[in-house]
């Protein structure tokens, strides 16, 4: 099956201890597609503006990535993300967010779009995640991701969007912000309240969680030696994550189980190189031998 994602794709600004890289490839549906290629096809519905260099969308159909839904506005702006990390790596400090481009966008799906089976709201603003959302016809499996500047300033949309969803992949701190609660436990139970049987948590470099109903499931997160931006790892998480379960035509808890571990193992390579790099020469060799050193990794 293949995946139908919109989202973000950004120009983006990063400082992390590791380095800088400015105006690079970013954006939340440009992460996830190039994660998700690995698995299956992606359609990318998305903006961007006159200054978007041709060789990213080269790059993204190169991946074999469909890109007829990929506007380009004459005269705009790409969106652009400005982020510097600590040597923790984990929360960035958003410097500037940007919208250009999205601020007007009214995203058009092909026909052929409206019938995907498996779609996936990358994080962009919820009332655009809720104009594609209601586009499709009738799909089989949704999930959605967001973030703290959604959370804080369209709280009331999101939850129109989650209470569509079948999954909602979100960070820990993202979680409590959202749920209005510090406990993690509660927290998820109030969101699934809202809508999503299947909670995933994100716990950045520690892993992250599944909650299937009833059920919770622990991915570790694998020690790396090398991280140099840790940007797009959510995304590719999810990439991998939607992947996988497009690629099965399942959405059964064994695997989504499965597909949490794929997700974790795209989100490890993503952080290893600066904007998507490391996927330029990544294998299919890589992805299985890393999946089994996650596996290694949680065996007792
Ligand atoms: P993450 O996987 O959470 O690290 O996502 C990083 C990507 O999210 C970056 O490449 C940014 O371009 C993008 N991004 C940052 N802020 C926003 C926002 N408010 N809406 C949509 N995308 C964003």
């Amino acid at each position: 099956m293949s995946i139908l994602v919109v989202g973000s794709v950004a120009l983006d600004t990063v400082e992390t201890p590791f380095g800088r890289g400015e105006y690079i490839l970013g954006g939340s549906a440009t992460h996830f597609s190039i994660a998700a290629s690995f698995f299956t096809d992606v359609s990318l519905v998305a903006v961007v503006g006159e200054d978007f260099p041709d060789a990213h969308v080269d790059f993204l159909k190169s991946r074999g990535i469909r890109t007829d839904g990929l506007e380009r506005v004459s005269g705009g702006k790409t969106f652009h993300w400005q982020g510097r990390y600590g040597y923790d790596l984990s929360n960035p400090e958003t410097l500037k967010t940007e919208l250009n481009a999205f601020e007007t966008f009214k995203p058009k799906l092909p026909k052929e779009s409206r019938k995907s089976k498996y779609v996936f709201l990358a994080n962009i603003d919820p009332l655009l995640q809720l104009e594609v959302l209601d586009q499709i016809e009738s799909p089989d499996f949704v999930a959605c991701d967001t973030m703290n500047f959604w959370i804080e300033s369209k709280s009331q949309d999101l939850k129109r969007v989650i209470s569509k969803v079948d999954a909602f992949i979100i960070n820990e701190g993202e979680a409590r912000l959202f749920a209005k609660e510090r406990n993690l436990i509660k927290a998820v139970r109030t969101i699934q309240s809202w809508g999503p049987k299947t909670l995933i948590i994100k716990q950045g470099e520690y892993g992250a969680l599944l909650f299937h109903g009833d059920q919770i499931f622990s991915a570790p997160g694998l020690p790396l030696e090398e991280i140099k931006d840790p940007t797009g790892a959510g995304d590719s998480f999810a990439g991998g994550f939607m992947g996988y379960l497009a690629k099965m035509t399942s959405s059964d808890v064994e695997d989504l189980r499965q597909a949490v571990i794929y997700g974790s193992v795209m989100a490890s390579f993503n952080v290893e190189e600066f904007s998507c790099d490391r996927m330029r020469t990544l294998s299919q060799q890589d992805i299985l031998y890393r999946y089994k050193e996650f596996q290694n990794l949680a065996r007792f």
